[in-house]
C-alpha cells in the first residue's frame, strides 16, 4: 500500500494531537505537499541542513523532527540563517518536514515517558497534568438506541478515562415533545404532546474531538433533532501534561544515582545541585527546558528533579529539598528520535524508517 504523507501526520497527530501543543509552538507539517507518496521518514530532534542531506541522501522525502526549525514564523527566504537555508534545501529538494514538539512533550507515552523508561521508573504519572481540555457530552436517546448511541460516542475517542474505557453514567426518565406539521419524528405524532421514556447518558472526552464526538451521536441517534448539550470541563485531564514522576525500583544514594543517569541517558555530565546525602527513590523528569515544574516535582516528594537549560538562580531554587540535575537539552531528548521511529514501524512496517546520525547537539563538553 501506498502511503502518503498526510497519513503519516494523522497517524501521528492521532498519537500527540496538534491540540495539546503550547500556543507559542509549531508543531506541523512545516514544508512539503501532505499529498505525496512517502518515499521513506528520517527521524530526528533537530531539523537542520545536513539532517535534510542525509534524507536526500537516503531517498526519503519525509523529516519527523521534534524541534520545529520554524518557530517564530518567516518574513522572507533568502538564506540567510540556517533556519531560511534548510527550509530551502528542504523545498528545492522535495523533503517535506514535520515538526511534533510539545505535543508529544504531554501525551503519556511521549518525550518525558521515554525519559521515565530509561531510568526504569515506577508507576510513572504526568506531573503537571493539564486543566481544561476535557468536555462533558450528556444527550437524551430512547432505551432501545441507547447501545448504538453510546458505540459511536466511544469510537469516536469519548468515554475514556486512564485505564477504563467505555465510561458512562446513565439514568432513565421521560423525555416530552409536540413534534410540528413539518416534523418527521422517530415516534408521536404531529401536534400531539408525547411522553417518551429515555435515557440521560453523560460521557467524557478530550475538548478536542468535540465536533467528532456530536456528530457521531448526531449520526447514530434515531430522532431527527437530538437533545445534547456540551460543557467544558476545568478537569485536570490526567493523561495530559507537563513531566513525569516514577520512583526507583530501590532507593539509590546520590552518587549512584548520578552515575546511574550518565550510564542510561549516556551523558558526558550532569550539572546538579549539592548532595544532600540522602537517598534517592522518587525521580521527576522533564526533557528540555523543565525548570518551570520545579514547584511540582518538590510537591510530590521528589528526591530528585531531571531536566535541562537551568540558569545559575534557578539553581538556587532548588533550596536544598531535592537534587536538580540538569543533564542538557539534547541529551534529555535524543532518544525521541527512536520513540518517533518506534511509533511510526509499528503502523506502518513498509515505510523505509531511518534515525538521524547527524549529531545536531550545537553544544560540546570538554
Ligand atoms: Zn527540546
Amino acid at each position: 500500500m501506498e502511503y502518503k504523507i498526510r497519513d503519516i501526520i494523522s497517524f501521528l497527530d492521532q498519537l500527540a494531537p496538534p491540540a495539546y501543543q503550547e500556543s507559542y509552538d509549531n508543531a506541523q507539517l512545516i514544508a512539503g505537499d501532505p499529498n505525496q507518496p512517502v518515499k521513506g521518514i528520517l527521524c530526528s530532534l533537530d531539523c537542520t541542513e545536513e539532517v535534510i542531506d542525509e534524507a536526500i541522501q537516503l531517498g526519503v522525502n519525509l523529516v519527523v523532527a521534534h524541534h520545529p526549525i520554524v518557530f517564530k514564523g518567516l518574513k522572507s527566504l533568502t538564506g540567510k540563517n540556517y533556519v531560511e537555508r534548510t527550509v530551502i534545501k528542504a523545498i528545492k529538494n522535495d523533503v517535506a518536514i514535520f515538526a511534533i514538539h510539545t505535543n508529544l512533550d504531554h501525551v503519556s507515552n511521549g518525550v518525558n515517558k521515554r525519559i521515565a523508561d530509561r531510568l526504569s521508573l515506577l508507576n510513572p504519572k504526568i506531573l503537571q497534568p493539564k486543566k481544561g481540555n476535557l468536555s462533558k457530552l450528556t444527550f437524551f436517546v430512547p432505551e432501545d438506541s441507547k447501545n448504538q448511541v453510546l458505540g459511536a460516542v466511544y469510537q469516536a475517542g469519548a468515554g475514556q478515562i486512564g485505564e477504563y474505557k467505555d465510561c458512562s453514567f446513565q439514568v432513565n426518565g421521560m423525555g416530552t415533545f409536540t413534534p410540528s406539521d413539518a416534523a418527521n419524528p422517530y415516534s408521536g405524532k404531529a401536534g400531539v404532546p408525547s411522553y417518551e421514556p429515555e435515557v440521560r447518558a453523560e460521557v467524557i472526552l478530550p475538548k478536542y474531538l468535540s465536533q467528532k464526538v456530536v456528530s457521531a451521536m448526531k449520526k447514530s441517534h434515531p430522532y431527527e433533532e437530538v437533545a445534547f448539550y456540551l460543557q467544558d470541563l476545568e478537569n485536570e485531564n490526567q493523561e495530559v501534561g507537563a513531566g513525569m514522576i516514577g520512583e526507583l525500583e530501590s532507593p539509590m544514594d546520590e552518587l549512584d544515582f548520578l552515575d546511574y543517569l550518565k550510564e542510561r541517558m549516556n551523558l558526558q555530565v550532569v550539572r546538579h545541585t549539592a548532595l544532600r546525602w540522602k537517598p534517592i527513590k522518587k525521580v521527576a523528569v522533564c526533557g528540555g527546558a523543565g525548570i518551570f515544574l520545579l514547584g511540582d516535582a518538590k510537591r510530590h516528594g521528589a528526591d530528585a528533579f531531571v531536566t535541562a537549560d537551568v540558569k545559575y538562580h534557578e539553581f538556587f531554587d532548588a533550596e536544598g529539598q531535592l537534587m536538580l540535575c540538569d543533564i542538557g537539552h539534547y541529551e534529555s531528548e535524543i532518544f525521541t528520535k527512536e520513540l518517533l521511529s518506534e511509533l511510526l514501524s509499528q503502523n506502518f512496517p513498509n515505510i523505509a524508517l531511518y534515525l538521524t546520525k547527524v549529531v545536531t547537539n550545537p553544544t560540546s563538553y570538554r
